[in-house]
């Protein structure tokens, strides 16, 4: 590994791939990552917080900022710095404070190219641009992690419910999951190509907090997600077990569809996010140019509503909400998360947002 002094950054350390043991434990280290070079040739680097504790212990991920303008997470990682006491910290916590650096400048969700990073790992060592980038990522920094938190928001023109979605048939990331007391908790298989699928496909149980809306800093949701990966931290023996607060239990999700609009026209969401829907409950209205109601939108069955569009311009196809399907206590292989879910949780009213 190569490492020198950066001269944008003071203080912080450019290097060509992630080597922890090069830093000295029980030190904070900043690091600016080399990942790509632009057409002018200069380096395209990965900013990256490094803290090991005094003891050896697990190595923790938390990545921010894979859709360029999702950026609770990066408060949640400074958050945690800001707090971590090296002394009592055993292993090593990682923070990619911004995973898509192009995306980030343009404060846009896609990658220079238009490419959804989700959607294309884990990349290639030779593909096109995005892919490169994928797999570089991934393999100078991301398999250095022994558990992964990928922090994202909604995206742009929709807001979010403080979610995560995991593999709840998966004992380790489930408890990952139930430890971060989101408003919702989404059973959702590991997909191929997101970050989160990749990270499981080399071992590293891996899940993703949906921390509200995009371009913005949500202070309530963002001391929420951490008081969550503090949890999670301490589960795993990073943290001395003192008890933390539990916080609200989560309502359990078996699966979520997205509904979306037929018509094209002005959109009017109804429902707020974690508000209980009723089959055939309208939840949405769509008018046309002149202000003429052309039709009315009903839920397809009951359900939470974990997140919703905002934008007013719809189109045929476009989103109208993420209606999640509440998991009931028969015959799931994630029983157990739902029987402690469902028997403790006298009502939604802690669901409440903004
Ligand atoms: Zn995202």
């Amino acid at each position: 590994m190569s490492s020198r002094q950066s001269l944008d950054f003071p203080g912080a350390y450019v290097v060509n791939e992630l080597d922890l043991d090069h830093w000295p434990q029980g030190t904070c280290s900043k690091l600016m990552v080399d990942l790509i070079n632009d057409g002018l040739g200069r380096s395209l680097r990965l900013p990256v917080m490094v803290g090991r504790g005094n003891h050896p212990g697990p190595v923790l991920g938390l990545t921010a900022v894979l859709h360029g303008n999702e950026l609770n997470g990066i408060s949640v990682i400074h958050r945690l710095f800001e707090t971590l006491d090296l002394q009592a910290l055993r292993g090593t916590i990682v923070g990619v404070i911004v995973v898509n650096v192009p995306a980030y400048l343009n404060n846009e969700r896609t990658f220079d190219d238009r490419t959804d990073m989700n959607h294309v790992m884990p990349g290639k060592a030779n593909g096109n641009i995005a892919e490169i980038y994928a797999h570089r990522f991934l393999e100078r920094i991301v398999r250095r992690f022994e558990y992964l938190i990928d922090l994202h928001t909604a995206s742009f023109g929709n807001v979010n419910s403080l979610y995560v979605r995991a593999d709840m048939t998966h004992e380790v990331t489930a408890n990952m999951a139930y430890l971060q007391r989101p408003q919702i908790i989404l059973h959702n298989s590991p997909s191929d190509r997101t970050l989160r699928g990749a990270a499981m496909e080399m071992g590293i149980p891996s899940i993703t907090v949906e921390i509200g809306d995009p371009q913005v800093f949500q202070s309530r949701h963002i001391k929420a997600s951490l008081s969550g990966v503090r949890r999670v931290m301490s589960d795993i023996g990073m943290l001395p077990r003192r008890p933390l607060g539990k916080g609200p239990l989560p309502v359990l999700c078996e699966q979520s569809i997205w509904l979306y609009a037929d018509h094209g026209g002005l959109l009017k969401v109804l429902p707020k996010p974690t508000d209980l829907v009723q089959a055939n409950d309208v939840i949405a209205q769509q008018r046309d140019i002149f202000g003429q109601v052309i039709c009315e939108y009903r839920a397809p069955y009951d359900g939470i509503v974990i997140g919703k569009s905002v934008n007013p311009v719809a189109q045929t196809g476009s989103r109208i909400l993420n209606l999640g399907a509440i998991a009931t206590p028969n015959d799931h292989p994630f029983y157990r998360w739902i029987e402690d879910t469902a028997s403790k949780a006298p009502s939604l009213e802690h669901l409440a947002v903004q």
